[in-house]
């Protein structure tokens, strides 16, 4: 049975332990049950509101709880503000929000957006617009942009309703800048969870929405069970999928239920992008079989040129654009390289926050005209190196499509 598979228990709250204001069915007798095996709880909700109104909320539906068993999106954001040394914020979001970061000694009180260190997106029904311009400005002018979470809805009774993550876009559209999300897929509520255990004790999360409450617990390294009849993911290796489901906490107690078949996680050595994008890349080999490389501005690595493909380019005329672009150099294709997609390659985390998985076609070309230039916007220096002794250092997997390349050619390749 799953229920003495796991040391410690972590639960979402909306649809898992109640929904609405009444429980699911037989979740208190359930969680009473794990209580009397000695079992720890955890209550983790993306609802910035404060521990001890999610306590007040349980004890009404006839649950126990106690207020460090729980962790909402607004007691792990006072965590993440305090730990980044935020002494003051503006603060998009109700009383509940406030009084929480306060207790977790942060002043929410900055008299105006232009003052504030941080700008923190919760949830208030009488934002206005004023408000979002104001804390867009703020965002311009460096304060730390905060969403207590991303949801961008949640269920109500006529159907979907518009939740934290559609003031979170529209400050995002405001300011031109991307947020730091504490709320569940993040991993930080499942690691403040498990900073809280015991050494040794195994968890495992409960949730019912497999885009927030598996992919969450996943990202962390925790096993995942998938509470309810929501669609899985068509591949097997998907974050978002769960390690196992039942129907409601009391099938934590079936015996026909094994937890030992669950998988077990570890945090996987990529973090989930929220897009696949198409790139290309360009392998330019001079008439004495030298590669062209350059070297990034961004990140001030060496590689081949490669890019991005823009709304109705080819794949072909991405290539020759962006050595263009990248070198001063006009080349044509020869042939194809490759076609990669290795996540542990391919999903690039950029300064901004952005998180994109690529599909590079990868092109062996040859130059045609143009003049090298030696840097530009968005290079630092360039030049062709013979393969066999390539600047360091380079990005990770180009070497590795250097010789895809020369095993193509024919050419040798030593490295
Ligand atoms: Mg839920």
């Amino acid at each position: 049975m799953i229920a003495t598979a796991f040391d410690a228990f972590f639960l979402d709250l909306d649809g898992v332990v109640y929904i609405g204001d009444r429980p699911t069915e037989g979740a208190p007798a359930a969680l009473r049950e794990l209580r009397r095996r000695g079992r720890e709880l955890r209550f983790l909700t993306n609802n910035p509101t404060s521990a001890e109104e999610i306590v007040r909320c349980l004890r009404a539906m006839d649950i126990d709880a106690r207020e460090d068993e729980v962790i909402t999106s607004g007691t792990a954001t006072a965590t993440f503000l305090a730990e980044k040394g935020v002494k003051n914020a503006w603060v998009l979001g109700h009383e509940e929000l406030k009084a929480t970061l306060r207790a977790g000694g942060v002043a929410p009180e900055a008299k105006n957006a232009g003052d504030a260190d941080a700008v923190v997106v919760g949830w208030d029904d009488d934002i206005t617009l004023a408000d979002i311009r104001a804390g867009a400005l703020a965002l311009r002018r460096g304060a730390l942009f905060v969403a207590t979470n991303e949801d961008r809805t949640y269920p109500g009774p006529e159907g979907p309703l518009a939740a934290v993550g559609t003031l979170v876009e529209a400050l995002a559209v405001g300011s031109g800048q991307k947020p730091v999300a504490i709320g569940k897929p993040q991993p930080l509520m499942f690691d403040l969870a498990r900073r809280s255990l015991r050494k040794g004790q195994r968890a495992v999360m409960i949730g019912d929405t497999p885009e927030v409450d598996i992919l969450g617990a996943h990202r962390a390294g925790l096993t995942a069970l998938l509470m309810g009849e929501a669609p899985v993911f068509p591949y097997r290796q998907d974050f978002r999928n769960p390690d196992g489901r039942i129907t409601a906490l009391a099938d934590l107690f079936r015996d026909d239920l094994d937890g030992a078949p669950l998988r077990e996680w570890d945090s996987p050595p990529y973090s989930w992008p929220e897009r696949v994008e198409p790139g290309v890349a360009a392998i330019v080999l001079d008439g004495r079989g030298r590669v062209l490389l350059m070297r990034r501005r961004d990140n001030r690595l060496w590689g081949i040129p490669s890019g991005h493909v823009e709304p109705t380019e080819t794949v072909q005329a991405a290539a020759l654009r962006e050595i263009r672009e990248e070198t001063g150099l006009e080349a044509e294709v020869t042939r194809l390289v490759g076609v990669y997609s290795d996540p542990r390659s391919q999903v690039m985390t950029y300064p901004d926050g952005r998180i994109r998985h690529f599909v590079t076609t990868c092109f062996l070309c040859r130059p045609v005209g143009g003049a090298l230039v030696s840097t530009g916007p968005e290079t630092l220096e360039t030049g062709f190196f013979p393969p066999e002794s390539l600047p360091e250092p380079m990005m990770t997997m180009h070497p590795r499509w250097l010789a895809d390349a020369l095993a193509r050619t024919g050419a040798p390749f030593i490295r």
